[in-house]
């Protein structure tokens, strides 16, 4: 039999798979899924077999054998493969990265896929038998030996560290003693051996879990319900029926709800091991969460956004916790939205997907009244916490005090007094987002974005929130020469100030990226926030999502403003979920919540809408905006992107890309540009973009099909660093 040619992805900006032959030293039969070194350039790289051909376009003479196979069983297998190329398809983006994607970094470089198991320590049986109290003349050993007791598959490092410092001479005294011994175990933390007992599901949630169960085949579910009304339980229950039956369960959450607590609270009660995969993890720690995956040893797979690409052995159902949130969308590089994948991800599979959120997005509830997904309702909060009543403040002809007006100051005086907590919610952190000249009117403008530069007081400096560029502030005003500069507008860091100003017995804490940065650590800031030890709590989104803080009264929403006024049509239904997801951190012990929004709009008809009536109808009326402006989801959009260092040549290429669309034939499908982006200078760079938006996706995709592949010839793209969105969530 001839040789067969390989096609494989290699990391390359070309859309397209590289033609090779098998490396003569080859000891496996190829097989979609293996790794391969192969020739490229000038030097070599590792790219990913997707299929085998008989036939190629490259003349005979030029076609290079891959240099080196470099696994014997497939790492991707065909469920995998079949996802990544659908996704290479619809997203139009090299394959190359495309299916990296679904490796861990080491991986991709064309490192080995073996792991090192970890060690672990457990009593031996005369350790068992023996009488710890006698050893008092060794604490320390007479401790790591208590420790151990009843831990009977032994403990890893990771726990230990946690109770006792240097312990490993000790231990090793106690094994040499035949005491202890080591066994080598999995690389995966283990669950603590107690577990949480689940509560009795209320009416909603008991529903919920039936229709799950119920499910067969492809179902996908949109659980809506308010925080704190038992979707998490849901979920729970959910997947112990498809943990019991054998099969895994891959979790997806926002980046910023992936908590210790959150994985504490599913290890405690599902009691199984739980592999984690985030964008901070050490490169050992990710292959083995992979490895656990695509094995089948981790039941649960826990993750954000790039996760939904893992191999697994036998995945049973998938969840995507606040689905409504925008981290799930990959913002560079690779523009896939996590919650479309693993839709597609479930379909291929047979299985049903649940999506969850207080505030459904606008799309997912256009797919609910389409009947393409089943909605399932929480109504109450478990527990019996009742809702938070919310109320806007008229910031218009008012005298306001470093961002507080006099009626949220009063209200903050009421609930401090009763022994509640507060939380202040502003989503801009610095001192202030400006610094001017009182004298010349200069501002500190960032020489490289049309932005300006956010004063931070602490530091003394000034800082582009958008290209990272950043300076001492200057002592005098680099125009005039004045020395009377001042801020301009609030940010965190000048709201706290204020804020120990007004109430200088109060603990004030402020969570923000600046903070947890400088403390370094972001766990101790929440536990003082959770424990209600803190009094005050001044923050940006770091406090909106996901945490619980059960002693939290009153909730004041500084400047709701920043979404009434955007040119983003996506701002106003972001407005609403912030407002709701800050909202859902009050009240959800016993104490009823109340919510205060600072707004200088407060007739505005959505935000009355939301405030009088709730979401759903909020979404009802933003739905109908969008329709009848024939936004998504009413309609799809594909945003080409252009990046230059003068305005020209961006310009030039998109120019280019619209004729090009027109000669391809755009039968449905509207070219809308090109214009300058809403941000038209970052990082020193010049932007334009170009928008398609065509009212059915097929017709999107079929301009897509052809146009994509074909621009990668245009030679005005040669000047410029330009990228491609499909269903595009940030419109700059
Ligand atoms: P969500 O995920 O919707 O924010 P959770 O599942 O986290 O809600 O539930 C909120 C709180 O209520 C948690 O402390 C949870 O343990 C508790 N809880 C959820 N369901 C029940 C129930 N059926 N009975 C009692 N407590 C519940
Ligand atoms: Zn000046
Ligand atoms: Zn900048």
């Amino acid at each position: 039999m001839p040789h067969p040619i390989l096609r494989i992805a290699v990391p390359s900006p070309l859309r397209r798979l590289f033609d090779y032959r098998l490396p003569l030293d080859a000891t496996h039969p190829p097989r979609p899924g293996q790794r391969y070194r192969v020739p490229f350039g000038r030097g070599s790289t590792v790219g990913i077999l997707v299929e085998l051909s008989d036939t190629t376009e490259v003349p005979e003479g030029k076609l290079k054998p891959a240099e080196a196979q470099l696994d014997n069983e497939p790492l991707l297998g065909p469920e995998e493969l079949k996802l990544a190329a659908w996704a290479a398809d619809y997203y139009r983006h090299p394959p190359g990265e495309v299916y990296a994607a679904a490796l861990p970094v080491a991986l991709r470089q064309g490192k080995g896929a073996e792991v090192k198991p970890l060690l672990r320590w457990r009593l031996s049986e005369a350790g068992q038998a023996l009488d710890v109290a006698t050893l008092k003349r060794a604490p320390r050993q007479q401790a790591l030996l208590r420790l151990l007791a009843g831990e009977e598959k032994g403990l890893g490092a990771e726990r230990i560290d946690a109770v006792q410092e240097k312990w490993r001479p000790s231990m090793k005294g106690l094994v040499e003693k035949g005491w202890v011994e080591v066994v080598e175990g999995s690389c995966l933390p283990q669950p603590p051996s107690e577990r949480d007992q689940p509560p009795g599901l209320h009416d909603e949630q008991q529903a919920a879990v039936a229709a799950l169960a119920a499910a067969e085949g492809f179902a996908p579910f949109l659980l809506d319900g308010v925080t704190g009304s038992g979707k998490t339980e849901v979920y729970l229950q959910a997947m112990a029926r498809v943990l019991a039956a054998g099969r895994q369960v891959l979790v997806l959450v926002p980046e910023i709800g992936l908590t210790p607590q959150l994985l504490e609270r599913f290890r405690r009660r599902l009691g199984l091991p739980i592999a984690v995969l985030h964008s901070g993890l050490a490169e050992g720690e990710r292959l083995c969460a992979w490895q656990a995956a695509s094995s089948g040893e981790a039941p649960v797979v826990i993750g954000t956004r790039s996760a939904v690409f893992t191999p697994m052995r036998d995945l049973g159902l998938i969840i995507l916790d606040e689905e409504h949130d925008a981290s799930f969308k990959q913002q560079e590089g690779f523009r896939y939205s996590a919650r479309d994948v693993a839709l597609v991800r479930a379909r291929n599979l047979g299985i049903p997907v649940l999506l969850g959120s207080a505030t459904p997005s606008l799309e997912s509830l256009n797919n609910v009244r389409a009947g393409r997904y089943t909605e399932l309702r929480l109504r109450e909060r478990a527990g019996g916490a009742r809702p938070p009543s919310i109320q806007l403040i008229d910031l218009r002809h008012q005298r306001i005090e470093e961002g507080l007006t006099a009626a949220m100051r009063s209200a903050m005086d009421k609930h401090l007094q009763a022994g509640g907590q507060v939380l202040l919610f502003l989503n801009r952190r610095g001192f202030s987002p400006t610094l001017f000249c009182h004298d010349c009117g200069w501002v500190s403008h960032c020489q490289r974005c049309d932005v300006n530069m956010t004063f931070h007081a602490g530091e003394r400096r000034l800082r582009c929130h958008h290209c990272g560029t950043e300076r001492p502030v200057p002592p005098q005003c680099p125009d005039c020469g004045s020395v009377d500069l001042r801020p301009l507008g609030q940010g965190t860091e000048r709201i706290e100030q204020a804020l120990r100003e007004h109430f200088p017995d109060r603990r004030i804490l402020r969570i923000d990226r600046d903070a947890t940065r400088r403390k370094g650590s972001m766990e101790g800031l929440l536990a003082e926030a959770v424990s209600g030890q803190a009094e005050i709590l001044i923050g940006t989104q770091m406090l909106a999502k996901g945490h619980h803080f059960p002693c939290v009264t009153l909730v004041g929403i500084l400047d709701a403003d920043q979404g009434l006024f955007s040119a983003d049509f996506r701002a106003t239904e972001r407005m609403a979920q912030q407002i709701l997801q800050v909202a859902g951190r009050a009240g959800r012990a016993e104490r009823p919540g109340t919510v205060l929004i600072q707004t200088h709009q407060p007739e505005h008809p959505l935000l009355q809408t939301l405030i009088l009536h709730g979401y759903p109808a909020f979404a009802e009326a933003a739905l109908a905006e969008r329709a009848d402006a024939s936004l998504p989801p009413y309609s799809h959009l594909a945003l080409l992107r252009a990046e230059g260092p003068g305005p020209d040549a961006p310009r030039a290429f998109l120019s280019a890309a619209y004729a090009l669309a027109e000669s391809l034939g755009s039968h449905g499908v509207m070219l809308l540009g090109p214009v300058p982006a809403p941000m038209e200078r970052r990082a020193g760079r010049h932007r334009a973009q170009l928008l398609l938006q065509a009212q059915s996706r097929a017709a999107l995709q079929r301009l897509l099909s052809a146009w994509a592949p074909a621009l990668e010839g245009l030679k005005e793209g040669r000047k410029v660093r330009w990228s491609l969105d499909v269903d595009p969530v940030e419109m700059y």
